[in-house]
């Protein structure tokens, strides 16, 4: 099994119960409990199960880039969903990024080792450059406060040479994705709700206006659930299996680097990207572009060859990082949906049932915002919006 950097802080906390509450909530990554922290906030009372630790999954494996909208640019949004859904999906992350930020880190008094130097949507080449520059313009126009960095610009924030220019986004931020599902997890608890570690989801059944939800170590009643198992999702609910498709990602650390690297980093089309931690040490991944074949499935092995091409970039663009060592490396599953954007919706045969999947390499970017959006759907209060599954329909 690998292990991520972000795991040295985690501890398990397992505990036992066969509950009654208001919402079962499948999985303790961001989303599941995110969807928690929404429920408590309703007066609602939830119960995550999660068949391993918090953040067991991708929450605990990620790179800790709280970024706005998806790694695609803007300009293959705008192709892909068309320009107003494109301002709405990074209009809804932006306030993901904000609710992280201001509710959760600032005002609940938590310390996620936030690094709030913004990012920077690098170039990689020529093509890129283009693209970017198209894109940056188009998000400008729709009012994001957004700017170019030429080349010099764009070599201050990311102390490499190598980059065409970039797209400066003030507001993102990295963060420690176990710290803050602890937090979460913690606030969950603090309010009342339920956080069972240890209790593996068998099956889930609904009957009479209520569903039972079948564990290892009992059952738990409540009115409603919501399933937040991204990858692991068809594993639970075959039915659900050709809608998310678990997507390996890689990621190593390094230290022993000098700190000319001060944003978030994302080029290539979203393919690398790499990133300072406070400690001053660097968390990096990507390369998965080469490897579409063999990078998929839920196993969290590291093969050599992603591995390889991640510390090769770093040392051709980083040349003064030449003597720095590897630390961590690690993999996660990731869940991807067919368009790429965060899949909400409730079950055909069991509508109290609902599912939070799919969030394609930006669960941080989204899960404070589908977790609203998933407690309105499955309460009947009305769609999902952006995330609603309908749009595949
Ligand atoms: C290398 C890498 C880098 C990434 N970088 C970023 C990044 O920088 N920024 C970003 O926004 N996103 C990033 N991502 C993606 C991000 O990690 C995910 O989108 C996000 O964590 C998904 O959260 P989740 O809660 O939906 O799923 P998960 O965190 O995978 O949680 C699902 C949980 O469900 C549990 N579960 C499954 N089945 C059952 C069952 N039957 N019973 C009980 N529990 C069950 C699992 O144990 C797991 O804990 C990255 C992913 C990887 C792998």
């Amino acid at each position: 099994m690998s292990v991520s950097v972000w795991r040295d802080f985690s501890k398990s906390d397992p505990n036992a119960a066969s509950l009654r509450v208001d919402v079962a909530i499948i999985g303790a990554g961001v989303a599941g409990l995110a969807v928690a922290r929404h429920c408590v906030q309703r007066g609602l009372v939830p119960a995550v199960i999660e068949a391993r630790d918090l953040a067991a999954g991708a929450t605990g494996k990620n790179a800790g880039f709280a970024m706005t909208g998806l790694a695609d640019p803007y300009e293959s949004l705008v192709e892909r969903f068309g320009r107003r859904t494109a301002k709405e999906i990074w209009t809804v992350s932006q306030a993901n990024l904000r609710e992280i930020v201001d509710d959760v880190v600032a005002c609940e008094g938590v310390a996620c080792d936030l690094v709030p130097y913004g990012s920077v949507v690098a170039a990689w080449d020529e093509r890129e450059q283009a693209v970017l520059e198209r894109s940056c313009a188009m998000l400008v126009h729709d009012g994001f406060d957004v700017r170019w960095l030429d080349r010099a610009a764009s070599r201050e924030k990311l102390g490499s040479d190598r980059y065409f220019g970039g797209i400066f986004v003030a507001q993102d931020h990295g963060i420690h994705p176990v710290k803050l599902a602890h937090a979460v997890a913690a606030n969950v608890r603090s309010a009342g709700g339920h956080v069972l570690l240890g209790h593996e989801v068998r099956a889930i059944e609904q009957s009479r206006g209520a569903v039972s939800v079948h564990t290892s170590h009992g059952t738990i009643h409540a009115s409603f659930a919501i399933l937040c198992t991204n990858a692991y999702t068809r594993t639970l609910e075959p039915s659900l299996g050709a809608l998310v498709r678990p997507v390996r990602g890689q990621a190593l650390c390094l230290e022993g680097v000098d700190d000319s690297l001060r944003a978030l980093l994302y080029t290539d089309d979203g393919f690398q990207y790499a990133r300072p931690l406070p400690d001053g040490r660097v968390v990096a991944g990507g390369w998965r572009r080469a490897f579409a074949d063999s990078e998929v499935g839920l196993g969290d092995e590291c093969p050599e060859g992603v591995q390889a091409g991640i510390e090769a970039w770093l040392r051709d663009r980083w040349p003064q990082w030449s003597s720095a060592r590897v630390t961590h490396r690690w993999s996660g599953a990731m869940g991807f949906s067919p368009d790429g954007l965060p899949l909400i919706g409730t079950l055909a045969d069991r509508p109290r049932v609902a599912y939070a999947v799919g969030f394609t390499g930006h669960g941080l970017g989204f899960a404070f915002a589908a977790a609203r959006a998933a407690v309105r759907k499955v309460l009947g209060e009305g769609d999902a919006g952006i995330f609603d599954h309908a749009r595949l329909q």
